[in-house]
């Protein structure tokens, strides 16, 4: 079976294990999901999410436990990573946050909570590129990032809300401001892992 990593630092842990779980399910796929706390797991998952969370505290847990270089070599080797919102954040390669020290796995830049104080949480009907069908992703925003920069680097726009992108793919990883794993709707979780040609993820006969 597959074996599937959540960074468990802090945040959203568990509704991210459950959402892959789903994604796996509807493909009749195996997965072992393991929390990450520590360095020495990420290099035997065949797949990884970041979930949302408080950036800074996410981002410093990843250096100090040395799981950073860890999840750099991860995405380097082609497998899927699937950031969200806080995850996002630290995936970046410009926080615009002293606090946040980026992993530089995504050309852009993000601007934190961006989303505006009457909208702190929100839910939005999301077109998103590449999904499985057309029907809108319900997007929940919560104290969201926006994306800025996207031109000039490898960043591909999956969808955008109020005229700003919040959901990115670039090779293996896929990234959104927004929080997939807190609605039923296993799309985005069955696009960063098992629908991006860009990532490497054992086909059933290969997997152990
Ligand atoms: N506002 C948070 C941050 O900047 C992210 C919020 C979230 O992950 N829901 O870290």
């Amino acid at each position: 079976s597959l074996t599937a990593g959540v960074v468990a630092v802090q945040g959203d842990v568990e509704e991210h294990a459950a959402a892959i779980e789903r994604a796996a399910a509807a493909r009749d796929r195996e997965v072992t999901v393991r929390e990450i706390r520590e360095s020495g797991l990420v290099p035997d998952c065949d797949l990884l999410a970041m979930p949302g969370g408080e950036s800074t505290t996410i981002s410093r847990l990843v250096h100090s436990e040395g799981i950073a270089p860890e999840i750099r070599a991860h995405v380097e080797a082609g497998k899927p990573l699937l950031a969200t919102c806080a995850g996002l954040i630290v995936a970046s390669s410009e926080p615009n946050d002293d606090r946040v020290e980026e992993l530089g796995l995504l050309d852009v830049g993000v601007e934190r909570n961006a989303f505006g104080r009457q909208k702190d949480s929100f839910e939005a009907p999301l077109a998103v590129d590449g999904l499985a069908d057309d029907d809108p992703y319900p997007a929940v925003f919560i104290r969201a990032p926006a994306i800025d920069d996207v031109a000039g680097g490898d960043a591909a726009v999956l969808a955008s809300w109020d005229g700003r992108p919040v959901a990115v793919k670039q090779g293996p990883v896929v990234g959104t401001a927004f929080h997939p794993e807190l609605t039923p709707d296993s799309r985005i979780h069955g696009l960063a892992f098992f629908e991006n040609e860009a990532a490497a993820v054992p086909a059933l006969e290969d997997a152990r």
